[in-house]
C-alpha cells in the first residue's frame, strides 16, 4: 500500500461531503471506533450527503470494516471532522492536524443484569451474540460509569489492514504520534477506540528504530516527574536526579505501555535541573510533544 495524491492506492474511495475547505499537513493519526455494528452503515453516515445520509457534522479519512475492507472517504490532506475539541502537546483543534482512522466496532455495552448487554443505542445483545460477533473483553471505564463493561474485540483482518494503512501514511507524511480519540478529547467524553483496541501496536509504528525521521522532543508538563529505573511505579527512582522538573525537554528512546524511556535533551535552567544525557523511565502522560510551532 502506498499513498499517492493523498489517497491509499489500492482501496475504495469516495469523498465525504463533510470536509472543511483548504488543506492540512497531518502530524498525528487519531484512532477511533465507529460506535456501530455495520461497516457500510458507518461509511455512508460519515460520507454525509455523498453517502445518502443526513449527517452534516462528522467525517473521517478511512473506515475499516471487520472483514478487512477499507474505504477512504477523505483525501489525507483535507480537514475531516473526527477529533472534536481536542489537544495534543502544543497542538489543539486536531482536525486541522490529523488523519482519522475509524475502526468498525460498537464500543462498550453495559450489563443488563439478565445475561444480556445494552449497547450505546440502547439495543440489547446476548452474550452469545457478542461471542458470535468476535468476542469481547470485560473492563471498567470511569467515563462510562461504575462497574465493568463488555468491549467487543476488533478482528485480526481489521487490525492488519489498519496497520498497513497507518504504515503507508507514516511513510508519506511527517507523523509525530498515533493517538486515541480518548486521549486527545478535551471534554472527557470519548472512550474510543477503547481497551479492546491494540493501540500500542500502532504507537510502536513510530518507535525509534522503526523507520522514523527526526527526533521528536517532549516537554515535562508537571512540577516534578519521577524518573525511574523501569517502566512502572514499582521501580526505584534514578537518583540523582530523582525527578525531572517542569519544562525539562527529553527525547523518547522507546516506549512500554504508558511508560517512556527518555534522555534529558535540554534543561529548564532551575537549580534542580538534571544533567543533559540522564536516562530513565517516566510516565508518558506527563510529556507534551513539542511541535515547535
Ligand atoms: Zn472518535
Amino acid at each position: 500500500m502506498k499513498v499517492k495524491n493523498h489517497r491509499i492506492d489500492s482501496i475504495w474511495h469516495k469523498q465525504s461531503s463533510n470536509l472543511s475547505a483548504g488543506t492540512i499537513a497531518p502530524r498525528l493519526i487519531v484512532t477511533h471506533y465507529t460506535t456501530g455494528w455495520s461497516g457500510t452503515g458507518s461509511r455512508d453516515w460519515l460520507l454525509g450527503a455523498a453517502g445518502g445520509s443526513d449527517n452534516t457534522g462528522t467525517s473521517a479519512h478511512v473506515v475499516i470494516d471487520r472483514d478487512g475492507t477499507a474505504w477512504q472517504i477523505a483525501p489525507f490532506n483535507r480537514k475531516a471532522w473526527h477529533a472534536g475539541k481536542s489537544r495534543y502537546g502544543s497542538l489543539s483543534g486536531l482536525n486541522a492536524h490529523s488523519i482519522g482512522l475509524e475502526f468498525v466496532n460498537p464500543g462498550w455495552l453495559k450489563p443488563a443484569g439478565d445475561g444480556q448487554w445494552i449497547d450505546y443505542y440502547g439495543t440489547k445483545k446476548t452474550t452469545a451474540q457478542l461471542e458470535q460477533f468476535g468476542g469481547f473483553v470485560l473492563q471498567p471505564h470511569s467515563t462510562v460509569g461504575s462497574g465493568t463493561f463488555a468491549w467487543p474485540l476488533f478482528t485480526n483482518a481489521q487490525i492488519a489492514i489498519g496497520l498497513e494503512i497507518a504504515r503507508a501514511i507514516i511513510a508519506k507524511y511527517d507523523i509525530r504520534a498515533v493517538v486515541t480519540h480518548e486521549e486527545i478529547d478535551t471534554r472527557g467524553w470519548k472512550t474510543d477506540p477503547g481497551p479492546a483496541f491494540p493501540q500500542s501496536t500502532f504507537v510502536d509504528l513510530l518507535n525509534p528504530g522503526a523507520d522514523q525521521e527526526g527526533d521528536p522532543r517532549y516537554t515535562v508538563n508537571t512540577t516534578r516527574l519521577n524518573i525511574r529505573g523501569g517502566p512502572g511505579v514499582e521501580h526505584d527512582q534514578v537518583d540523582p536526579p530523582g525527578y525531572l522538573p517542569l519544562g525539562t525537554v527529553v527525547s523518547v528512546l522507546r516506549r512500554s505501555g504508558n511508560w517512556a524511556f527518555v534522555e534529558v535533551a535540554e534543561t529548564s535552567g532551575q537549580p534542580d535541573a538534571p544533567e543533559i544525557g540522564v536516562r530513565g523511565w517516566v510516565h508518558g502522560g506527563y510529556l507534551d510533544m513539542d511541535f515547535g510551532d
